[in-house]
């Protein structure tokens, strides 16, 4: 089957491409996967989401993709910048835990999440951990290159040896010079070299140690996505993702490492999506302000609803996160959910869509368009919308855009909650107690409800139940 054009926006270019594979019908996508030392907040899974759509639009277009991601179990620093404690260390201190054990938790909290919002497994996901030696040998073979020095026990990277450095994020390192500022680590002949190993660890009892060449120590953050994509994708690849964030200092350092390693250029693509922001700033762990697919069910939504509020703004623009665009988001999926169960009530089968059809050309274009999946949404609204088109038909277009979307469609079902007996009598003795305005009875009795997994909002004097 050939493949359809598809036209990105390449964040090295800065220009809508056409997009170009290295091997013909194959493409080889690498995405920066979690940090797990903490719970992976909404805005994380928004570019988590924004980066499954491009697989499974490259899939719908007929591409056979191979995806790859990873886990960062070692070597993030508090600031991408090399400085601060490795966060993994500060929440296995928080928690009295091994570091392993932390990941272990937050990796598989992570997967689960990923996987109540349907999306696509990578075909590998590798662990920082599981790659030690593959980061040493590259940062031999910078050695070799002179790309790197040893100072005061750290491996650093010269950036003045990467003529392009910054091409990425579009810096311009002689006006960074000029206006460095004060240098934090002394053992840096540039202010933008970046620590590739390092074995003076700042903080005592750090229990990720490794033998290397340099003396025991553990790798710096960039390293990691350098060596494991080279690994499992080659040395050079069509398209890197992240979110924005990452343009500046983790992307434009693996450019540096990777190409002054190899000396070839490494990868074609780079794909970055747009921030969440909550009260205008972006959400993130740092800042406190953020919100996790949990405290989104608490408050009634489901990963559906999130998933639409992603889908509804296109990925290169910022999102204000707030209670009115989630609402906006939960009455589109309830529309779609009511027009789809009317339609698997009206009729039992399920047309093949012929690649000729309209709604189906429609769908495709605007994806294949840079990812407007705004525009992807409109479709489906104009075909529900459309009397000439019938059940079977509309049923079979929309199982044909969920390859893309996945939103998991053929599996929606009316949706009934099983009150539990003992819930229901709680609920008659809060509203009891409400009418006798015995507001801390009514606040004991919500607490014990939420316990059985039950959230209660009041709503002009009405009891609304939300199961957890
Ligand atoms: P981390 O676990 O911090 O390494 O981040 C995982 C991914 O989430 C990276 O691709 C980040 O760029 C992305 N990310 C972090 N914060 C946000 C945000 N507020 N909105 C969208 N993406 C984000
Ligand atoms: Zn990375």
């Amino acid at each position: 089957m050939s493949t359809s054009n598809i036209k990105l926006y390449n964040t090295l270019s800065r220009k809508l491409e056409e997009f170009q594979p290295i091997e013909p019908n194959k493409v080889k996508l690498y995405c920066c996967g979690p940090t797990v030392y903490d719970y992976q907040h909404i805005g994380n899974f928004k570019t988590f989401i924004v980066e499954n759509l491009l697989v499974n639009t490259l899939k719908l277009a007929n591409y056979d993709v191979n995806f790859v991601m990873n886990i960062t179990d070692v070597g993030h620093l508090v600031s991408d910048e090399d400085a601060g404690e490795d966060k993994m260390m500060i929440a296995a201190k928080r928690e009295k835990k091994k570091s392993h054990e932390i990941a272990d938790y937050y990796t598989n909290k992570f997967f689960e999440d990923w996987d109540a919002f349907h999306l696509s497994r990578p075909d590998t996901t590798c662990k920082a951990t599981e790659h030690i030696q593959e980061m040493i040998d590259l940062i031999v073979r910078l050695e070799e290159n002179e790309a790197a020095y040893v100072s005061n026990g750290n491996v650093y990277f010269d950036v003045s040896k990467f003529k392009e450095y910054g091409k990425l994020a579009l810096l311009d390192l002689e006006k960074l010079k000029s206006g460095a500022r004060i240098e934090v680590d002394e053992n840096k002949r540039n202010p933008q070299d970046f620590v590739l190993w390092f074995t003076k660890s700042k903080f005592e009892n750090h229990e990720l140690l490794w033998d290397s060449p340099w003396g025991e120590g553990y790798p710096g953050w960039h390293i990691e996505c350098s060596a494991m994509s080279m690994k499992y994708l080659g040395e050079q690849f069509d398209i890197h993702c992240g979110g924005v964030d990452h343009i500046p200092v983790h992307h434009s350092n693996e450019i540096a490492q990777s190409e002054a390693a190899t000396g070839k250029k490494w990868v074609n693509f780079w794909v970055h999506s747009e921030f969440i922001l909550i009260n205008n700033e972006k959400m993130s762990k740092s800042t406190g302000g953020f919100l996790t697919l949990d405290d989104l069910r608490k408050d009634g939504y489901s990963p559906e609803d999130y998933k639409m509020l992603i889908l509804g703004t296109h990925y290169r623009k910022q999102l204000n996160f707030s209670k009115d665009s989630m609402d906006n988001a939960k009455r589109n999926v309830e529309k779609l959910r009511n027009a789809l169960l009317k339609l698997k009530n009206d009729t039992n089968e399920i047309s093949q869509v012929d690649d000729s059809n309209k709604y189906l050309n429609d769908f495709k274009s605007a994806l294949f368009n840079d990812l407007n999946s705004p525009q992807a949404i409109a479709v489906i609204w104009k075909l529900l919308d459309d009397k000439e088109v019938s059940a079977s038909e509309k049923l079979g277009l929309l199982y044909e855009f969920d390859r893309a979307f996945l939103l998991d469609l053929k599996n929606w079902k009316e949706e009934t909650i099983e009150i539990p007996e003992e819930v229901s009598q709680l609920l008659e003795q809060r509203q009891k107690a409400r009418d006798d305005k015995n507001w801390a009875e009514s606040d004991n009795l919500r607490d014990q409800i939420a316990e059985l997994g039950f959230t209660v909002k009041d709503s002009a004097g009405i009891q609304e139940l939300i199961k957890v």
